[in-house]
């Protein structure tokens, strides 16, 4: 099991302020404790800014939410910024989809006993309690940097790829390519505080 947690207003509200906003919800699967109420009320909260929302099963399924992305290509071309309700997985297929699109997640994902699922899925989330989406362009340093690192890059990466594992490319070498393609790369100005690790499986 996994558990999916709105974030606290107060760290959304400036990310969006006066932006059109795009709303992707997973309504989750059967392992994955989702806050359907809190969410909705959330949501409402948001009130004009948004242009357009689709509510899925199975975010993480990155063929049918790319044909969800096909269904609402005209509302998610007003949108400034995409909001992503679902778990760390799902937050980081919509990135990976939408790569000219800031996509922020209103979601931290937590650890809970048990099984944790089978889903097809490309991207890894190792449920660390708050998510860093949002400060590193929805890729994730946790579960995919082979040292974990929250201020990367590390400086032993060779050509994009990773110092420890060269099969795989440095993660933070895509973070820092993104968030200047987005001309957001004041975002990293932002990762000064601590992370709250006290939520995670590995504190
Ligand atoms: S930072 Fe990564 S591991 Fe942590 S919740 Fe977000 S996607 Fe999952
Ligand atoms: S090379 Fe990149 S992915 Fe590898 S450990 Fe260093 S920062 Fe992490």
């Amino acid at each position: 099991m996994l558990a999916v947690q709105i974030k606290a207003e107060q760290e959304i509200a400036p990310l969006i302020s006066s932006k059109k906003l795009f709303i992707f919800e997973c309504l989750g699967c059967r392992d994955v404790y989702y806050p359907v109420e809190e969410a909705e009320q959330f949501i409402a909260g948001l009130k004009e800014g948004v242009v357009g929302k689709a509510s899925l099963d199975y975010l993480c399924h990155r063929e049918f939410t790319h044909e969800y992305i096909k269904a609402y290509a005209s509302e998610i071309e007003k949108a400034q910024v995409i909001l992503v309700f679902s778990c760390g997985v799902g937050a980081q297929v919509v990135s990976s989809l939408l790569e000219d699109k800031i996509v922020y997640t209103c979601c931290d994902t937590l650890y809970l006993n048990g099984f944790q699922g089978l889903t097809v899925q490309e991207f890894d989330c190792d449920q660390c309690g708050e998510c860093y989406l949002n400060y590193t362009g929805g890729l994730c340093p946790i579960a995919r940097c082979s040292k974990h690192l929250l201020n990367g890059p590390c400086g032993g990466s060779q050509d994009g790829k990773c110092e420890v594992d060269p099969d795989i490319p440095c993660v933070w070498q895509q973070i820092v390519d993104r968030l200047a393609k987005l001309g957001q790369l004041d975002t990293l100005e932002r990762l000064g505080t601590a992370k709250n690790w006290n939520v995670s499986p590995v504190s």
